[in-house]
């Protein structure tokens, strides 16, 4: 069982930035988040892309602000949970939450904050028989650690940057790497398709292009996928693991029975402090709606400070926050 001041759902910059506010009050924070990195949109989506409207950066990386978010929130030492999806959250008679996740982990926090962005990522899945029976067995969506496929005989599915980039770094790690891709062309960043041409022209992996993955095959476990390519030629590949790379689309996902107050996708916020209409419970970053909302994290970050000045009278009821310049405070680690 995890116990924190605060939990944080979703590790998206917004929910980061929340560590730091909340850690300049000496609040300690867990973060958990679905997917198996940090970072949110700016990772999944578009790790490569130039932002051009972060004060004080006239130009930064999405990943490099990531990153930069992770080292300006380490002297606080949050802890995570990652990979897993929070499935429930309760509060208690006491005012405290508990939160669950997808793999059973207990959170206990005094306060909440939902920064859960677009919602949850969630694979998208191909259409193959016996998908069913191997989910789990066999077929995953995500590499949480690759260190698992070591000397296994590994297929994966997909053209884009996620599918190149994983192929690149696993052919080295598994004893034997297919990569299955329906189109002729890679829709990911031409010197990663070059780099994964050149390693099946080299014999260090097999590629098949114009090719549909068409079923799984195994007992309990999965033993093998079939592939159909344009000509309607079918071919058995003998695997330990499946991983389709097809991308991930956000959905909003168990939040919706919280039992917050809703517009939409959205969780209505009091613009005050970004409570939400559960007291205890406060939604940030892209999540949240109110009137004149933008999407953009820089209005993330300004209500990840307000909502963390309100959090700590919830957290600490008979104390007051005083604002202090981190210039003058500093950065006082716990
Ligand atoms: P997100 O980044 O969406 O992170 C939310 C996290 O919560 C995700 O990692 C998700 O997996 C997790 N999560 C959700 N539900 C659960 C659950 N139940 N359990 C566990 N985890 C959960 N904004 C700008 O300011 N400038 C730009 O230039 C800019 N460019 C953009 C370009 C593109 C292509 C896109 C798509 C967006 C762009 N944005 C830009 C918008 C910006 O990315 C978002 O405003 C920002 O990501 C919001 O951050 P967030 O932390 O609120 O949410």
């Amino acid at each position: 069982m995890i116990q924190t001041d605060i939990c944080i759902i979703g590790a998206g910059p917004v929910g980061l930035f929340a560590v730091f506010e909340a850690g300049m009050l000496k609040m300690r924070c867990h973060v958990v988040d679905v997917l198996p990195q940090v970072g949110g949109q700016l990772t999944e989506i578009y790790p490569k892309k130039p932002i051009y409207d972060i004060p004080g950066y006239p130009e930064v990386n999405a990943h490099q602000l990531i990153d930069n978010l992770s080292k300006q929130i380490a002297p606080f030492h949050p802890t995570f949970t990652l990979g897993e999806r929070v499935k429930n959250l309760t509060k208690k008679e006491d005012g405290s939450f508990e939160i669950v996740t997808s793999d059973q982990t207990t959170i206990q926090a005094k306060a909440v904050v939902i920064a859960a962005g677009l919602g949850c990522f969630e694979p998208r899945k191909p259409v193959i028989e016996n998908l069913d029976k191997f989910e789990g067995k066999g077929i995953l969506y995500m590499i949480k650690d690759p260190e698992v496929f070591r000397n296994k005989r590994l297929v994966l599915a997909g053209g884009g940057d996620s599918a190149l980039d994983w192929t690149i770094f696993l052919a080295s790690v598994a004893s034997k790497l297919t990569l299955i891709h329906r189109n002729e062309t890679f829709r990911g960043a031409p010197d990663s398709g070059e780099k994964v041409v050149a390693l099946a022209a080299a014999g260090k992996m097999d590629l098949f292009l114009n090719a549909d993955l068409q079923a799984a095959h195994g007992d309990a476990q999965l033993q093998s996928v079939s592939v159909v390519d344009r000509d309607k030629n079918i071919q058995t590949i003998e695997a330990d693991y499946l991983i389709p790379l097809y991308g991930l689309s956000p959905k909003l996902g168990p939040i919706s029975e919280w039992g917050l107050a809703l517009d939409k996708n959205n969780i209505q916020v009091n613009t005050l402090d970004y409570s939400t209409s559960v007291p205890g419970i406060y939604a940030i970053g892209d999540i949240n709606t109110y009137p004149g909302k933008l999407k953009l994290i820089l209005s993330g970050f300004h209500e990840a400070a307000l909502m963390a000045h309100s959090a700590y009278k919830y957290v600490y009821p008979n104390q007051k926050p005083s604002l202090k310049y981190s210039t003058i405070s500093g950065i006082n680690p716990f």
